[in-house]
C-alpha cells in the first residue's frame, strides 16, 4: 500500500498551506522531514522540516496521528506550511522522494476511508454532496445524507424484529389474523418513514440543480415589474445571466435556501409573422416544460380570449409536477378579471407599487417548500424506491410467509445502503472523481 499525500488546504498563495500525508509512511516520512524520532501521537508541534540535503524547507506545525483511528483509518500525519507557492512546491518534491510515497488522485484520502469501513456510502456521498453545496438548504441536505447510513442500519433492525414476529405467527400463530394486522401495521410506519425519505431526497436533488420560475403571460402584463420587485428583496444574490436566447433574461435568486432562475416568458400567441410565431411556440414549450412552478401574470386590460389561450398554453405545454401560480396584475386600475380556473391559487399584486408582492413571495415559498422538503436523514432514492415497492407489497398480502419473503427483499435493498453492497469500482470513481485532490 503506497503512502499519498496531497496539499488539502486550497489554492495559494494562503496564509497556511496543510498537507495531508496517509499511509504506513507517515511516521517515518515526519521523522525524516524533521529529523526527529520522537512524535508524540495527536500532539502538534512545531518543527523545522528538512530536505534530503539537509537544507531547510520550512518551519512549521506537524502532528502525527496514529491508525487506526483516523479519516482515512490508517496512520497520518499533517503539516501545516507557510502558504507560499515556493514553499508548497518544495515541499511536495521532497514528499515524492520517498520512496512508496506519492501524490493523491481526487478523493483518494475519502476512497480510503471507505474502503477501511471508516465511511458507508451513503456518508461519502453525502461528504460529496457538503463540498458541493452552495446554500444553506443544500448544506443541511448534506449533513442529512451523511447520516442517512445510521437511519437505515435503524430501519434494518426493526424490520428484522418485525421478521422475527412473523416466523413465530408462521410457527405457533394463535390469532394469525390479529397478529398479521399488527405486524402490517408496524410495517406501514416504516414505509411511511421511507415515502417521506423519497420525497426528501427528489427535492434534495432538485434543490441542488435549482429550480426554474417561469413568468409567463402577454406581453406588458407586468411579468418584467414582477420580477424586478422578487428579486429586489434579494438584491445582494441576483445576478443576472444572459438567457439561452435573445428574448429572455434568466434572474437568479433565492427563495428559502433555494437557487431559483426566474425567467420572463412572453405569451406565444402574440406574434405576427407564421414563422416567429412557430419559433416563439417552440421556445415557450420548451421553458413551460421545463419549469417547476410557472408565475402566470395577467390584468385586466387584456382580452378574456387572451387570458383564456394563455392559460390552455400553460396546460397543455407544462409538464405534469409544475405548480402554478395566477396573478392578477395591475389591481390598482380597478378594472375587473376574467374568472381564475378553480383550484388554482392566486395572488393578487400592483406590481410597481410592491404591493402584494410579499404574498406572492410567501406562496412561492410555501411551493418551494413542498417541492424540496427537508428530512433528518437522506438516502439514495431508488434503493429506497425498491424497498418501498416491496414493503407495500407486503402491507397488501394476507399471507404471513409471503409477507416475510417481501420484507426480507426489501431487507437486501437497505443492506446496499449500509453496507454500500454490491458497489463496482466504476460507481467508486465516478462519484470520487467529483472530489478534489487533498479530500
Ligand atoms: P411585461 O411586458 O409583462 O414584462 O410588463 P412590464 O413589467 O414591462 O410592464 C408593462 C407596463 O405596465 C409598464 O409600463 C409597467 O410600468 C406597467 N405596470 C406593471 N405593473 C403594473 C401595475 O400593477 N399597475 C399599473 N398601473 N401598471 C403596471
Ligand atoms: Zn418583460
Amino acid at each position: 500500500m503506497s503512502t499519498i499525500f496531497a496539499l488539502s488546504s486550497g489554492t495559494l498563495p494562503s496564509a497556511i498551506a496543510i498537507f495531508r500525508v496517509s499511509g504506513p509512511q507517515s511516521l517515518p516520512v515526519l521523522r525524516q522531514l524533521s529529523r526527529r524520532k520522537v512524535w508524540t501521537p495527536k500532539m502538534m508541534e512545531y518543527t523545522r522540516l528538512y530536505d534530503s540535503q539537509h537544507k531547510i524547507i520550512d518551519e512549521a506545525m506537524a502532528v502525527y496521528f496514529p491508525g487506526p483511528k483516523t479519516f482515512t483509518g490508517e496512520d497520518t500525519a499533517e503539516f501545516f506550511l507557510h502558504g507560499s507557492q515556493a514553499v508548497a512546491t518544495k515541499f511536495a518534491t521532497c514528499l515524492s522522494e520517498f520512496e512508496n510515497v506519492r501524490e493523491a488522485r481526487r478523493g483518494e484520502f475519502t476512497r480510503r476511508a471507505f474502503h477501511n469501513g471508516k465511511m458507508s456510502l451513503s456518508a461519502v456521498r453525502g461528504l460529496d454532496r457538503l463540498i458541493r453545496s452552495r446554500t444553506e438548504k443544500e448544506r443541511r441536505a448534506a449533513f442529512g445524507q451523511m447520516r442517512g447510513g445510521v437511519r437505515a442500519i435503524e430501519i434494518r433492525k426493526k424490520l428484522k424484529e418485525i421478521l422475527a414476529k412473523l416466523f413465530v405467527i408462521i410457527d405457533f400463530g394463535e390469532h394469525v389474523e390479529l397478529e398479521l394486522k399488527e405486524a402490517q401495521r408496524d410495517v406501514s410506519e416504516i414505509l411511511h418513514e421511507i415515502q417521506r425519505m423519497i420525497r426528501a431526497w427528489d427535492g434534495a436533488e432538485r434543490a441542488h440543480r435549482g429550480l426554474n420560475i417561469v413568468l409567463y403571460g402577454r406581453p406588458n402584463s407586468g411579468k418584467s415589474s414582477i420580477l424586478n420587485q422578487l428579486a429586489h428583496d434579494d438584491v445582494a444574490i441576483v445576478s443576472p445571466i444572459p438567457g439561452t436566447t435573445r428574448d429572455s433574461l434568466v434572474t437568479e435568486v433565492q427563495i428559502n435556501g433555494v437557487r431559483c432562475r426566474l425567467t420572463d416568458t412572453a405569451g406565444i400567441r402574440h406574434h405576427s409573422s407564421d414563422i416567429i410565431e412557430q419559433e416563439g411556440i417552440r421556445r415557450a414549450k420548451a421553458r413551460l416544460e421545463a419549469a417547476d412552478i410557472i408565475v402566470v401574470v395577467v390584468d385586466p386590460e387584456s382580452e378574456n380570449q387572451d387570458f383564456k389561450s394563455i392559460l390552455s398554453d400553460v396546460t397543455e405545454m407544462k409538464n405534469a409536477e409544475s405548480k402554478v401560480i395566477i396573478v392578477k396584475n395591475k389591481t390598482d386600475l380597478g378594472l375587473p378579471y376574467p374568472d381564475t380556473p378553480r383550484g388554482v391559487q392566486v395572488v393578487s399584486t400592483f406590481a410597481t407599487s410592491s404591493h402584494g408582492c410579499d404574498e406572492l413571495r410567501k406562496s412561492l415559498e410555501d411551493i418551494v417548500e413542498d417541492l424540496c422538503p427537508e428530512a433528518n436523514f437522506l438516502l439514495d432514492a431508488q434503493l429506497l424506491r425498491r424497498c418501498s415497492n416491496e414493503l407495500t407489497c407486503s402491507v397488501l398480502c394476507q399471507d404471513a410467509a409471503i409477507m416475510c419473503s417481501h420484507i426480507e427483499t426489501a431487507l437486501d435493498q437497505i443492506g446496499e445502503l449500509t453496507e454500500g453492497g454490491i458497489v463496482t469500482e466504476n460507481v467508486l470513481d465516478d462519484i470520487f472523481s467529483r472530489f478534489c485532490i487533498g479530500k
